[in-house]
């Protein structure tokens, strides 16, 4: 028996709650982005990335940080990241997402784009090496020979950077 989709008039074999496949696909989305955008915090050092409040090693973390921002309202099978581009600021990753919202529908594709927030930051591991390398080069300056004017020179100069580095202002 023909019966007609209530969207566009269509004549269907399938019709899923008056609505041929199509329409039924258009009105409901296989996936949804969670959020308005996904912050992914990477270290330029060694390429440790913020992951739940830890450094994780894993380049995968990223696509995990990304896959995390979407909700599957039908059966998925797979997912892919199409395109992502990590640069300073807001950029747009296009996520395939192969699956069907409804049984009735053959598995299809359809695309989220998931807009990213990408910043570059020193991890812990990282900045301790930072402050160990300041360390040293104020070791190797107190070589040279030192008078008690030069000497509290050093260690203010010395106690200012150190807040400084505390305080994150530094780098
Ligand atoms: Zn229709
Ligand atoms: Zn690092």
């Amino acid at each position: 028996m023909r019966r007609v989709c209530a969207l566009c008039g269509r004549e269907t074999d399938i019709l899923i709650e008056g609505l041929c496949p199509d329409c039924y696909r258009k009105t409901h989305p296989l996936v949804r982005v969670k959020r308005d955008f996904v912050g992914i915090v990477r270290c330029p050092s060694c390429g440790a990335v913020l992951y739940r409040g830890r450094w994780v090693k894993d380049n995968k973390v990223i696509e995990k940080l990304i896959l995390e921002s979407l909700d599957y309202l039908g059966k998925v099978s797979s997912t892919s990241i199409e395109s992502l581009e990590l640069r300073y600021g807001l950029t747009t990753a296009i996520v395939r997402v192969r699956g069907t919202v409804h049984d009735l529908i053959k598995e299809y594709e359809e695309e989220a784009p998931v807009k990213v927030r990408y910043s570059e930051e020193l991890c812990p591991r990282c900045r301790d090496m930072v402050n160990e390398k300041e360390r040293a080069i104020v070791q190797v300056r107190s070589v040279v020979p030192i008078n008690d004017h030069l000497r509290r020179l050093v260690i203010d100069i010395t106690r200012k950077e150190a807040m400084r580095v505390k305080r994150g202002v530094v780098f």
